[in-house]
């Protein structure tokens, strides 16, 4: 039987992607496809929308038939309002959105005592070999290497720095030692702008419609090392998030990530 699976933001640039690559995937049904009320595109059949031609399902706000499993790519305040929903009905969460604030991660984790919750800011099987690896670079190279990370996105990206790039800097500071509420230094400009010791560069360039770019530089007199990922359309975000799904049904509760699903991840579901 075919998973029934609901996409939250449905119309959305990430929404439709799923939406098309669920429809071609034999393990998925679409159930349900939920936009936020005021959208033009309520109560537009999903399949027309994705040009799939007609599926009989309308776009709506909510679910009210029973579901698997659900992604969501929204906002920030969205996906916590549908995460309680998700919580009062079983139902599993993959979460892509990115920009959560810390009280709202720590909402995941309450929500994922009773549900499997899987947030990632990247849902890419690269980016999530670069999670795995940026640490023990950064560690091998040293304090001598001073680290710059660089994301490049489309211009129409709300938050910044992005999720990716916090998860890299995170990663980092875990395998170094480093305190990452303190050495993140946001751009530079100014008179007394010089590198201080310890520090990550973090830069956020935003142009035209670049999918999404990250690069962790490692420098020291007289070489750089760097590691670079670039994404070249949204669906390996879109499959990434459907291997996520499929993978979070049946799981106990907990709140998961991209390396449980790809195996690289030793530590259980927190
Ligand atoms: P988008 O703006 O194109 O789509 C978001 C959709 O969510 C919109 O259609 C919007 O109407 C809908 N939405 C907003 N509020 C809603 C509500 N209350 N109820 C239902 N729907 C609601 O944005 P996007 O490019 O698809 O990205 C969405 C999020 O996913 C962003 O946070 C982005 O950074 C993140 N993202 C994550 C990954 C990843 O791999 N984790 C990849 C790409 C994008």
């Amino acid at each position: 039987m075919a998973i029934k699976l609901g996409i939250i933001g449905a119309a959305g640039r990430m929404g439709r992607r799923i939406g098309v690559l669920a429809c071609q995937d034999e393990r998925f049904t679409v159930a349900c496809a939920i936009e936020r009320p005021d959208h033009p595109g309520q109560g537009v059949d999903f399949g027309e929308l994705i040009g799939l031609g007609k599926l009989d399902l309308s776009i709506s706000s909510t679910w009210s038939t029973r579901l698997e499993v659900l992604i969501d790519f929204t906002t920030p305040e969205a996906t916590i309002k549908f995460l309680s929903s998700a919580q009062k009905d079983s139902v599993p969460m993959v979460i892509g959105t990115t920009g959560l604030s810390a009280s709202q991660l720590d909402r995941l984790k309450i929500a994922a005592k009773d549900i499997p919750v899987l947030h990632a800011a990247n849902m890419s099987l690269g980016v999530n070999l670069l999670f795995h690896l940026v640490g023990q670079v950064a560690a091998a190279l040293g304090d001598d290497y001073d680290i710059e990370i660089t994301e490049t996105h489309h211009r129409f990206k709300k938050d910044a720095p992005s999720g990716t790039a916090l998860e890299l800097a995170r990663r980092i500071c875990a395998a170094t030692g480093r305190d990452f509420n303190n050495c993140l230094t946001h751009g530079r400009e100014g008179r007394e702008a010089d590198r201080q010791p310890g520090t990550i560069g973090m830069h956020a360039r935003r142009q035209g419609d670049v999918v999404g770019e990250h690069t962790i530089a490692f420098s020291t007199l007289g070489e750089t090392v760097e590691l670079s990922h670039k994404a070249h359309s949204r669906d390996i975000f879109a499959r990434g998030a459907l291997e996520a799904a499929a993978w979070l049904v049946g799981k106990n509760p907990g709140l998961y990530n991209m390396l449980h699903v790809l195996g690289m991840q030793n530590t259980p579901p927190t």
